[in-house]
């Protein structure tokens, strides 16, 4: 069935139990499906955009009232959308990092907060992780001690990633923070795996800026998520322009320079309004998620040989497990080689998982019902005895 053209219908969602880890946390709510499809068109939030022409002044549909929601959703005092996390971080870093500047990410940091700092000539140094993967506030100090002797500045701006993406570990931002303000440099949380899955309260962790991603973690269309921040650093970050143009003499009211007015305008905005509230009421069932978690990671301790890379027990749901030491050692014989993995899982209505890859892999269980993660977890041990691995 095609959508048209060449373009196939995508039913993975709904023809398989997906554990692709960036994406379980971005599937749409029946909600965002509804609203996409009335708000597709171009431009279409601006049909009741009236003075002063800013989006998060529109009142219908209630952009404005949602844009605080979205700040008291993260214990923050102002929010704005964009487009995606990665534009969270550049208006930060184009806010506060100017040229040959240090700017500390972790060993475990995202690529799009190398990029927002790279575009600003920004001197990238990383806080190293300690062997069982997590960044500590010892760490933290020791790299600011390290680079402001190495510079004669210190860092004008740190990120710190609540929940890493190569892990799925939760680091202990709070007293990283802390440790971080003691040098009076602004923090931004990077929330791209917590927010929107999980209570994230920037207030009791005293971040300046918490970032979300909308099609990662909030059930939105891409490209959306969330730049939060305090009322000190907000009035900084969304400063708005100041500029009388030369010949015309125009001025630009309040538009915001690095929201570059206005950021997200139809489907993903509004997909992003349409979803909160389920989003809202499914952070606080985060224990029930982590169990489904820890049952699928249990399953996979069992088999023997099978190694789980992720802190544990998990306080996430997207965790790396090392299976080099067994369906790799299936993989070396089998027939359809490392595709006979995927290849399994697949026959078991499983998807998500990178073909062919058999040594060091990551899945996210996110969003399953508690009979998904039974099916899931009884998946890995069946496959595992099929081929011949000793299951405990
Ligand atoms: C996915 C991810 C990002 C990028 O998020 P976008 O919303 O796609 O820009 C940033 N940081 C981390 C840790 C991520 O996992």
């Amino acid at each position: 069935m095609k959508c048209a053209g060449p373009i196939d219908v995508r039913d993975v969602d709904e023809s398989s139990i997906n554990i692709d880890p960036i994406q379980v946390g971005g599937r749409l709510t029946p909600e965002a499906m509804k609203a996409i499809i009335a708000y597709g068109d171009g431009y279409s939030i601006c049909d009741n955009c009236r003075k002063p022409f800013r989006l998060d002044y529109i009142k219908t549909p209630p952009v404005d009232v949602f844009m605080r929601d979205l700040a008291a959703f993260l214990h923050m005092d102002v929010a704005r959308v964009v487009p995606g996390a990665r534009r969270g971080f550049q208006a930060v870093a184009d806010t506060y990092v100017e040229r040959g500047d240090p700017v500390l990410i972790t060993a475990l940091s995202h690529y799009t907060e190398v990029l927002a700092i790279e575009s600003r000539g920004g001197l990238i140094r990383e806080i190293p992780k300690t062997t069982e993967n997590l960044i500590t506030p010892d760490a933290t100090a020791g790299k600011i001690e390290d680079v402001t002797r190495e510079t004669g500045k210190t860092p004008s701006l740190i990120f710190i990633d609540h929940v890493d993406y190569q892990y799925g570990n939760l680091h202990p931002v709070r007293e990283i923070i802390k440790a971080v303000h003691q040098y009076d440099i602004p923090v931004l949380l990077n929330g791209a795996y917590t927010a929107g899955i999980m209570e994230v309260d920037g207030k009791d962790l005293e971040a300046d800026f918490i970032v979300g991603s909308g099609h990662k973690s909030m059930a939105a269309p891409a490209p959306s998520g969330v730049l939060a921040a305090t009322a000190e650093r907000g009035s900084e970050v969304f400063r708005t322009t100041s500029v009388k143009t030369d010949v015309t003499s125009r001025t630009f009211g309040i538009k915001e320079v690095e929201m570059m007015g206005c950021t997200l305008m139809g489907v993903t905005l509004v997909g992003m309004m349409a979803s909160f509230p389920r989003v809202q009421e499914r952070v606080r069932r985060w224990d029930q998620e982590l169990a489904n978690g820890n049952l699928v990671v249990d399953a996979l301790k069992s088999i023997q040989g099978t190694e789980i890379r992720s802190e544990y027990p998990r306080k996430h749901t997207l965790t790396r497990v090392d299976t080099t030491k067994s369906f790799d050692i299936v993989a070396k014989n089998h027939k359809k080689r490392g595709y006979f993995f995927s290849s399994a899982l697949k026959t078991k209505g499983i998807a998500g998982i990178i073909p062919g890859a058999t040594q060091v892999w990551k899945f996210n269980t996110y969003g399953m019902t508690r009979a998904q993660a039974e099916h899931v977890a009884s998946s890995f041990k069946e496959i595992a005895a099929e081929n011949g691995l000793s299951v405990l």
